[in-house]
């Protein structure tokens, strides 16, 4: 399964072949809970990119002509493949990026989930037959391929979020440069195994490992990339969109979110403290769809910080691979300084810190990037905290009075991914499912937890309108192109013949 030699030395994956960087450079890759080495990566640059997009070019022919239903075979065998190598893939990635072993289990499970449902897409990909508007005249749309793309993706889900995107591309006929986050290049090569492994055609998807300036913004500048679909942080989807303007190019991004969960004072507090918790705390606060605002009405909202105080502070942190842990650590020593600045802006502002609010450091937790699961109160809407994405275990709680009021704070921010309300009363559900403006809402539920048969992504500055997964993902991945046949003989003139 492994795509490295003995000693822990990872090649990238380029036509088919796993190779070096081309400048030999490489870069190490550590465990967060305990800083222990995983392996050391090609540090690509120019030239790597160069090969990686020439193999891409060169197959790309023979892949969109292998019928779309033979392109699915092979993802279904993917499919096969993950399944079979979940548990290994899933041990590999807790080391790898630190979440516990249930969640990146779940991760793996993700790709497996996305391999069967865009494989069968292999026998759908539909078009449009319409009727033409002269007589024996034929007209229809159909899905071309983009040609290209460049899957440049982050650190958090290591196999979900790659899966999404090559396995779309791939299906309709594309052909893929995937680039993953330094914190997580094996994930990535693991799964380009599973594709070797399932028979795909060299340079049909390449791996280039390396930083974002040496790797990833070269694919987005090079001509002979079509699309690039990238996920990840507002500032650098920014940067993407500016550069791949310049060429016209598709682009679809997928960035931060500021994810809210409404608690009526009707609500079932017993589950809606499950679904805070999960969202709040799962992945560390580390999902772009995790849950950083509590918007409580009044009558439920002592209780409730009670009653998640008190669970917070029992939460267990450690490596991810030990059952007991339910918290694993923060993703890199930079991103963990960066949330406990948050709490420092948090309470200069007037929060209060109910529970956590620093460093975990006690024992083995000292060895790695460990943070308190925290919760500030007496939050105000317009606070820092409030507006911008921290990206790890903290949760702001929010009073309100209604349920006008909730929505409206939900929906005031620049962010607009994920939402959820929990409520016994079926009209306070369905005002919220209306009026709540991100594109994934949640009923009784936490704000994680999409499945990939809907559309996945989010309004406002959580992206430019593009969705992931489901039948969202076919729309960016292809091109429409109208055919007519004329076969009256004749030269028929649309819009002036009659
Ligand atoms: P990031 O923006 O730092 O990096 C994302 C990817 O872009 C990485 O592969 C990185 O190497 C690359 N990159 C960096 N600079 C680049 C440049 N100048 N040109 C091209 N590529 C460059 O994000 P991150 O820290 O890896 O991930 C966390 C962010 O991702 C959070 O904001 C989170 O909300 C977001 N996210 C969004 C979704 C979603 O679907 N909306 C899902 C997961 C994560």
């Amino acid at each position: 399964m492994q795509p490295s030699n003995a000693n822990g030395v990872y090649a990238n994956f380029i036509n088919g072949k796993w190779q070096p960087a081309a400048s030999g450079e490489t870069f190490e890759n550590r465990d967060p809970a305990n800083g222990e080495l995983i392996g050391t990566f090609p540090r690509s640059g120019a030239a790597d990119v160069e090969a990686a997009v020439a193999a891409a070019r060169a197959a790309f022919d023979g892949w969109r002509l292998t019928p779309a239903p033979k392109r699915g075979e092979i993802l279904y065998r993917v499919g096969h493949i993950l399944q079979e190598r979940k548990e290994d893939l899933a041990r590999a990635m807790t080391r790898e990026m630190g979440k516990v072993l249930m969640e990146t289990r779940g991760d793996v499970q993700e790709g497996i989930d996305m391999a069967y449902y865009m494989a069968g897409e292999g026998r759908r990909l539909f078009g449009a037959v319409v009727p033409a508007e002269l007589p024996n005249k034929a007209a229809m749309g159909v899905r071309d391929p983009l040609g290209v793309i460049a899957c440049i993706t982050p650190w958090n889900f290591p196999m979900a979020i790659p899966s999404w995107k090559t396995m779309a591309a791939l299906i309709a006929g594309n052909t893929v440069v995937l680039k993953p986050a330094t914190d997580t290049p094996l994930s990535a090569l693991n799964l380009a195994q599973a594709f070797a492994d399932a028979g795909l055609p060299p340079g049909v998807l390449n791996v280039v490992c390396g930083t974002g300036s040496e790797v990833g913004m070269p694919l987005v500048r090079h001509p002979q990339v079509n699309g690039i679909s990238f996920t990840g942080s507002n500032a650098i989807g920014r940067e993407v969109n500016v550069a791949a303007a310049e060429q016209f190019k598709r682009v679809t991004l997928e960035l931060g979110g500021k994810n809210a969960i409404i608690v009526m004072d009707d609500a079932d507090l017993d589950l809606a403290v499950e679904g805070i918790l999960w969202s709040a705390f799962g992945t560390t606060g580390q999902r772009c769809t995790a849950c950083s605002r509590l918007i409580v009405q009044r009558g439920a909202r002592r209780e409730l910080e009670a009653r998640l105080v008190e669970r917070a502070r029992a939460l267990r942190l450690g490596h991810g691979l030990d059952d007991a842990t339910q918290v694993g650590p923060v993703i890199n020593a930079s991103q963990r300084a960066s949330i406990h600045r948050y709490v420092g802006i948090a309470q200069d502002e007037g929060a209060k810190v109910l529970c956590g609010g620093n460093f975990a450091e006690e024992g083995d937790l000292a060895k790695g990037t460990f943070y308190q699961p925290t919760i500030l109160s007496d939050v105000t809407p317009q606070m820092r905290v409030a507006q911008e994405e921290i990206f790890g275990p903290v949760l702001s709680v929010i009073e309100v009075a209604t349920l006008e009021e909730a929505i409206a704070v939900n929906n005031d921010t620049r962010y607009g991914l994920s939402s959820a309300i929990f409520t016994r009363d079926i009209n306070a559900a369905q005002v919220a499912m209306r009026d709540l403006t991100t594109g994934i809402v949640y009923v009784n539920a936490g704000t994680i937890g999409a499945e990939i048969q809907l559309p996945f992504g989010g309004t406002r500055g959580t992206g430019n309108g593009h969705r992931e997964a489901g039948l969202g993902a076919l729309e960016f991945f292809t091109e429409w192109k109208a055919i007519y046949i004329d076969y009256s003989g004749k030269l028929q003139r649309a819009q002036i013949d009659s």
